[in-house]
């Protein structure tokens, strides 16, 4: 049972009144096909009882068609593609087909932004590349401390193929380019915004990227030059805002934060890194205290989407069971799908 198997049943589901399908008016937003079981996300944007009916006719047609199979078809009520704020005025022909993309951004370094970029790469991986392709990128651009390639677990290179575009090396289903990948670790570097502005350019235009249903953007942090162009390069679906418990690391998030509101981004929300040390025997301690994520995610009228307990195993490749959880929950608030 492939997607396309999934849409060619849902072809014989109308939009009622109308006598056209749900497929053709473009209102099945998302389809995920496992072994047996699928899961089907349609918007119709019309009145609800006929929104109703067709996620009636929908599940009896799917049902009907594949017996046996596990179908999970839901409405949203929202329309995805309308959700995703798009800044970039053109997509660059590397990323033509990747449907979401979210940017991951704090105030200040050090506060566990590339961390969190990685992790919710793997979730990301986790439901789009289990077992298949990989369906998730991680595009790499902060040049401040470990790069993402090596939170990834092993540091990998990419190719050239045949056309001259640069191919990715793929990690547990994640298609990864970072700046480290560009220059050799012997080489003391210094990064200047022009040669980051380059490589973000070169990230999106000669990266063969193929189709994803995901990408996450580690940016530089703070609000400068590279972070910029970096908006202007990428067709950015949403940013989350990394902070960790501490006054200063939140405010000057919520500013930063508000540099991207400006430019039309839209602020998915506030991730607390490092919010709390888990106890042996359950219990949480807030030991950088608590509330200032919360004081930041007010000022910018958004939730604080995620709380990432300290947790030596996020920068290993086999991250605890209790963070993969709420990285998971994360990757579900975040998607649009
Ligand atoms: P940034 O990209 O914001 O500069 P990093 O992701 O590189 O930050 O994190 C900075 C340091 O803190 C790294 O050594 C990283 O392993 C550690 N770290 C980040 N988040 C956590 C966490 N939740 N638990 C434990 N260590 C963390
Ligand atoms: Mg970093």
């Amino acid at each position: 049972m492939t997607k396309e198997d999934i849409l060619d049943a849902l072809r014989g589901v109308k939009y009622p009144p109308y006598s056209r399908d749900i497929v053709s008016f473009g209102m099945v937003k998302y389809v995920k096909a496992g072994d047996g079981r699928a899961e089907v996300r349609i918007f119709t944007g019309g009145a609800e009882d006929s929104a109703k009916k067709v996620l009636e006719d929908a599940s009896r047609m799917l049902s009907e068609k594949f017996p046996g199979a596990e179908f999970d078809v839901k409405l949203l009520s929202e329309d995805p593609s309308k959700k995703v704020s798009v800044r970039a005025e053109s997509v660059p022909e590397g990323l033509a087909g990747v449907k979401f993309t979210v940017a991951v951004a704090s105030g200040k370094g050090g506060v566990g932004k590339s961390t969190v970029a990685v992790n919710l790469a793997r979730a990301f991986a986790r439901r789009f590349s289990a077992g298949g392709a990989a369906r998730v990128g991680l595009m790499d651009c902060d040049i401040h401390g470990p790069s993402a390639t090596v939170l990834l677990g092993k540091k990998v290179f990419p190719t050239v193929n045949g056309n001259q575009k640069i191919v990715p090396p793929e990690t547990d289903g994640i298609k990864a380019i970072s700046m480290g990948m560009l220059v050799d670790d012997s080489q003391p570097l210094l990064w200047r915004g022009p040669m980051v502005t380059g490589a973000i350019k070169q990230f999106a235009g000669e990266v063969e990227w193929g189709g994803l249903d995901a990408m996450v953007l580690d940016l530089p942090p703070g609000t400068g030059d590279a972070v910029l162009s970096a908006v202007q390069t990428v067709p950015i679906s949403g940013v989350a805002i990394v902070t960790t418990p501490n006054e200063l690391a939140a405010i000057t998030a919520a500013r930063g934060a508000a540099a991207f509101e400006k430019s039309g981004v839209k602020i998915l929300g506030v991730v607390e890194n490092m919010a709390y040390m888990p106890m042996p025997d359950g219990s949480k301690e807030y030991i950088f205290g608590e509330g200032f994520a919360d004081g930041a995610a007010e000022k910018l009228g958004v939730e604080v989407i995620a709380r990432i307990p300290i947790d030596k195993s996020l920068h290993t490749a086999s991250v605890s069971e209790q963070s993969r959880k709420i990285f998971d929950e994360l990757a579900g608030k975040i998607l649009p799908f």
